[in-house]
This record gives C-alpha cells, structure tokens and sequence, in this order.
C-alpha cells in the first residue's frame, strides 16, 4: 500500500512560481508584506494526480473559508486559479506536482495594522511532487506528544489555514528533540487535537477515531475523504472529545495529510502501539485512500 505519489522517480525537478498571474522561475516577496512580517496570509497545499489538481475544488472552498477568516479580500475568483494552477502546471512540466498557493495581506506600513495594504499578494509554487521516505509507510512513525499546545480556538483558531505557523514550528523542534518524527498537540484543555502539519486518527476496538473539529484543528481535506471511505465502507468511525489516557487503549494510530496521505503511527512517546505495526484498519484505509486517488484519473 505505497501512495502513488512515491512511486514517482526521475522526475525533473523543475519549480515554477506564479506571481499575481506572471510566472517566472524565481519570485521575490517584498520585506514590506505583512505575510512576511507579521504571518498574515493563507496558504493550501495541492497534490496532483497526472498532474492536474486533486481535490481543488475542496482546496479553493477551504481557501475561501481562511480568507473569510483573517477578513482578507482575495481579488481572483475560482476560475482564474484555475486557469493560472493550469497554466504553472504546464510551465513547471513535472510528471507530478506539488502546488502551493498562498495569499497574503500585500505592501503595507511596517505596522500591524492591515489597513494599509491595498493589493494582497497571490502566489502559486509549482513543485516536484514531494514524497515521504518510503520506509516510513511500513515501519510507522514515532510521534511525540509535546508541551507545546495547539493554538486555542478563541486565540488563532486552528481552523484558518494561515500562514502563521509559528505554533507548528516549535512542536515540530520539540518532537526533534525527542528524536520524533512528529508532535502529537493537545489543546489548552488538554484534550487530544492534531499533529504539526496533518491530523491525527486512532483506533480503539475496531472503531475509527479521530479529534472533532471543536477540538480546534484544521478541517483537513484527507481527514474528511478518509472519514468518508470509512463509512462507505462500514467501518465505525467517531469524530469526539477526549484526553490524551484514551491512547492507553489505542490499538493502531495513523496521520493524514495531502502529501503524506496516510502514514502509520507505530510509537507514541517511545511506546510501542499495539504490535508495533500498521495495524490492519490503518492498512485497509491506506488501501481505499489510493484507490481513491486511483480511480480519479479515470
Ligand atoms: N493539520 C494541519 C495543522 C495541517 O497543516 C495540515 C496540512 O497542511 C493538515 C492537518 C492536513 O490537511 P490536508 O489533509 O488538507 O492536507
């Protein structure tokens, strides 16, 4: 159960960046945009699938949904990024990409006050698809539960996909630390919310679990299609609230995002889960998931 996109080798590494509707194959950011100085922008993540987009029109929805969240008025509609997504695609000429789109706040006054920037600035990076080592989808990975805590809903709501992830940052060096892969966050409450940059799915009993997006977490595109397959296919699934004790009877764990899909979780905290392999739900969801990604060339 290899994701398609690792299987994916001698590409020709070539980078293309759209900048407000011009690509070039370097773009520069002024030192005066508030993304850059004060994290003030939004971004999302695409995988392509013979290079075209998957999923774009959840990507487009969810970048809407941040915009509307920093009250940032993005000046391009759906069909231009389309067209621009397409026409990157074209010029960066990978067998398979990585897309990333951010948008941020624009030139303003150094100064927080976002009143001053007038022209948000619209970038999409067009990329080699990135992989995960490959051994990781069969060994699992390690993760650590860390001190750092998720941002708080009412203080940078983990929904808005922004640009600051300063939060992210620091679990990640914590989870290096420990010599993690990755973190294992928990809200201010304490209760159980996502990893640094994918969500976070356990399983009890046979049944599927994973933290509701109360938990504040960001509404993940893969956790939803995951959720998805589960039901479809008669899997017991549970979006809930719980603390970090519910893991002692964890029997499998898995992380999902868009360019890791799902990876296995075999240790939590240098503890072993379960037999210290994919656990069979995890490997029978890795299955559906790039079966998924399969049937969406045809
Ligand atoms: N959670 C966080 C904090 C993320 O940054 C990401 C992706 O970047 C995810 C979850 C997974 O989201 P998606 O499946 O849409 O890639």
């Amino acid at each position: 159960i290899i994701p398609l996109v690792l299987s994916i080798f001698n590409d020709v590494m070539a980078t293309r960046i759209n900048i407000n509707g011009n690509i070039n194959e370097e773009a520069f950011v002024s030192v005066f945009d508030h993304g850059f100085l004060f994290g003030d922008s939004i971004y999302e993540v695409i995988n392509t699938k013979k290079n075209s987009p998957c999923f774009l029109d959840d990507h487009l929805q969810r970048l809407h949904r941040s915009a509307d969240g920093i009250k940032l008025n993005i000046p391009f509609n759906d069909e231009w990024f389309k067209n621009q997504i397409a026409r990157t695609l074209v010029e960066a000429a990978n067998q398979e990409s990585y897309i990333r789109i951010v948008v941020t706040r624009g030139i303003g006054d150094i100064d927080i006050d976002p009143s001053s920037c007038h022209s948000p600035c619209v970038l999409i990076i067009v990329t080699s698809a990135r992989a995960y080592p490959l051994e990781l989808y069969e060994t699992g990975i390690h993760l650590a539960l860390v001190n750092v805590k998720r941002n708080s809903k009412d203080a940078l709501n983990p929904g808005i996909k922004t640009g600051n992830y300063l939060n992210n940052v620091l679990a990640k060096i914590e989870a290096d630390h420990f010599g993690a892969h990755d973190a294992l966050m928990l809200n201010p409450f304490g209760q159980l919310t996502e990893s640094t940059t994918s969500n976070f799915f356990f399983v009890q009993d046979g049944r599927v679990m994973t933290p509701s997006l109360d938990c504040g977490i960001l509404a993940g595109i893969t956790r939803d299609i995951v959720i998805r397959i589960a039901r479809e296919n008669g899997i017991p699934l549970e979006e809930g609230i719980w603390p970090i004790e519910i893991l002692d009877k964890a029997d499998e764990m898995f992380l999902t995002g868009t360019v890791k899909h799902l990876i296995p979780v075999t240790r939590l905290d240098g503890k072993i889960i379960g037999d210290g392999k994919p656990g069979t739900i995890t490997r029978s969801l890795m299955h559906f998931y790039e079966r998924l990604l399969e049937e969406l060339e045809s």
